[in-house]
């Protein structure tokens, strides 16, 4: 198990990580989402011991993970972090890439071991192409082949998301699961785009501005997102005041200026309903996304599968009280 407790990285004046708190449990994927200059990489690198932490210390397994100042060789051999740009040695093929992070190891066990790899990230067809010469996914998936290789028990990936097509994010996704499963690791990757962390993660903190703001099931923290901030980070959502609930058919305001926040997929059409006037269709393949506007001051996203709306026509909606919920400042 890795621990991290109360770390803070100063930068000058500016705290990137301010006081993060965590533990990562073997078998469970840990998504921490946040803004760009939220601190995610910063934090990584503490947590992998390749940055000294200011205050706070990492623990694996009860024993203090060393900063790099405190070390011959930074980093430590149970921990794996994979960057961004996958830093593959680009003159050997995805297998000797693999083969490399096991030279230590006997060379039945090694092959045996590779092949497992290989099978494990689909990458069995590429093995013997060059990085160059394969897909973004598959240069990611040896990336992750090779921290994994000799079973560390943490691995670190930082915003693996990122780079990848549709296709290959299904895929990335699968092999997360698969790879927690098979190799019982604990795995915490940091993003900026949610989706695919909700659907991956069992836990989902949030980080802004170097602090972890709130945490949770990925279902509590995007339907009970604690602010705005958190609402916007785990998928389209709308904000509203709570003095603009009448618009909605709805009463029980205590504080006029209180946030509300409402998910697109909460509001359904009901000719019965509100009545309001769509300013904007978007396709998104499977539904399309609506903007209702509902009064001069109250305009909604909703999401419908009908294909026979246009903008300007006049459409009712509903909204159930309960699915709104309040923001902290
Ligand atoms: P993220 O990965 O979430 O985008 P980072 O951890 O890279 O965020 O950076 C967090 C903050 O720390 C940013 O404001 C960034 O500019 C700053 N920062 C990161 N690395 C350094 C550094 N080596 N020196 C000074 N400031 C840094
Ligand atoms: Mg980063």
């Amino acid at each position: 198990m890795l621990e991290a407790h109360k770390l803070t990285k100063l930068f000058g004046p500016i705290a990137a990580v301010h006081g993060v708190s965590l533990k990562l449990e073997p078998g469970n994927v840990m998504a921490l989402v946040g803004a760009s200059g939220s601190g995610k990489s910063t934090l990584l690198s503490m947590l992998a011991g390749l940055t000294d932490a200011d205050e706070g210390e990492v623990r694996l397994n009860g024993e203090r993970v060393p900063g790099p100042s405190e070390v011959l060789v930074p980093g430590h051999a149970d921990i794996r972090l994979v960057h961004q740009e996958y830093q593959l040695m680009p003159n050997v093929s995805v297998r000797e890439n693999i083969t490399y992070a096991l030279r230590f190891f006997e060379k039945s066990y090694r092959e045996f071991r590779v092949d497992e790899l290989l099978k494990l990230c689909r990458l069995t067809e590429v093995q013997d192409r060059l990085p160059r010469q394969v897909s973004g996914g598959e240069k990611q998936r040896t990336a992750i082949a090779r921290a994994i290789a000799d079973k560390p028990a943490i691995l670190l990936l930082d915003e693996p998301f990122s780079h990848l097509d549709l296709p290959n994010r299904l895929i990335f996704r699968d092999l997360l699961v698969d790879l927690v499963r098979h190799e019982n690791t604990a795995c915490l990757l940091v993003t900026h785009d949610t989706s695919d962390a909700l659907s991956t993660a069992n836990s989902l903190g949030i980080l802004r501005d170097g602090r972890l703001v709130q945490f949770g099931s990925p279902k509590e923290v995007y339907r009970r997102p604690a602010t705005a901030y958190a609402a916007r980070m785990t998928g389209p959502v709308n904000i509203l005041k709570a003095k603009h609930l009448p618009t909605l058919g709805l009463s029980g305001v205590d504080n006029p200026e209180a946030l509300l926040c409402l998910r697109p997929e909460q509001i359904q059409l009901d000719d019965t309903g509100l009545q309001g006037t769509i300013r904007a269709l978007f396709f998104k393949g499977s539904h399309y996304e609506i903007d209702v506007e509902l009064s001069r001051y109250v305009c909604l996203r909703m999401l419908s599968t009908r294909d026979d709306l246009q903008v300007g026509q006049l459409i009712g909606v509903k909204i159930a009280g309960e699915s709104i919920w309040k923001l902290q400042r």
